[in-house]
């Protein structure tokens, strides 16, 4: 199971993520985890992406394609991995395609957990979250029993400064314009999965499934 996870911010491809981690027992491999490693086992790669970070510009492609391959060539690949976060751009997707091919192993899907941008404003505009013990609520979907207080702790509840309408629209438009390519890309590699991300996550995750086990 080689499968890139891709879904809009807020569409919960962390948590299917983790659940698919713990049925499958294959890696999670994210963008910003792989950047971490590689700066903190100081391989020349990382030192190379921590001299563009600290310098506060954007690390080149072929750094983030090595950092990538770097990942994808240990062992525990080899039986499968979730790749989150990369590629973001056609050039990216193809430069996978090379790796995965020289590390003899096959893509087996791009899945898209798919959320209209009116529902991801939704929930993150309703989100509040627990000051004190995180738990978080919404105010039409997961309501206190008190308004404003955490059933758990009793603590005040908030909204996040980037639960904004807009800051969500922003966000929204810069992945779609983003990702459009891509998914033209993956569906001419006849690799495209869509999955309804409005449902329950235990639905989506049956989705996944489903469409993994194909
Ligand atoms: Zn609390």
């Amino acid at each position: 199971m080689h499968i890139l996870l891709m879904g809009p911010p807020g569409a919960g491809k962390g948590t299917q993520a983790a659940k698919l981690v713990e049925e499958f027992k294959v890696p999670h491999i994210s963008t910003g985890d792989m950047f971490r490693a590689a700066v903190k086992n100081q391989t020349e790669l990382g030192k190379k992406a921590k001299a563009c970070m600290d310098q506060g510009k954007l690390v080149p492609d072929d750094v983030t394609i090595g950092i990538v391959k770097e990942r994808l060539s240990q062992p525990d690949c080899k039986k499968g991995f979730i790749l989150d976060g990369f590629p973001r751009t056609v050039e990216q997707a193809k430069a996978l395609d090379k790796i995965i091919a020289e590390l003899g192993l096959k893509l087996t899907g791009a899945l898209n957990i798919n959320v209209p941008a009116q529902d991801l404003i939704e929930r993150a505009v309703g989100r509040r979250i627990c000051k004190k013990c995180g738990e978080t609520y919404h105010i039409k979907f997961k309501k206190s029993l008190k308004e404003g207080i955490c059933d758990v702790c009793g603590g005040q509840l908030y909204q996040r400064a980037d639960d904004s309408e807009e800051t969500m629209k922003n966000r929204l438009a810069v992945y779609d314009e983003q990702t459009k390519p891509l998914i033209a890309y993956y569906k001419n590699a006849g690799l495209y999965k869509e999955i309804d991300g409005r449902q329950s996550m235990d639905k989506v995750y049956g989705d996944v499934v489903a469409v993994l086990r194909g």
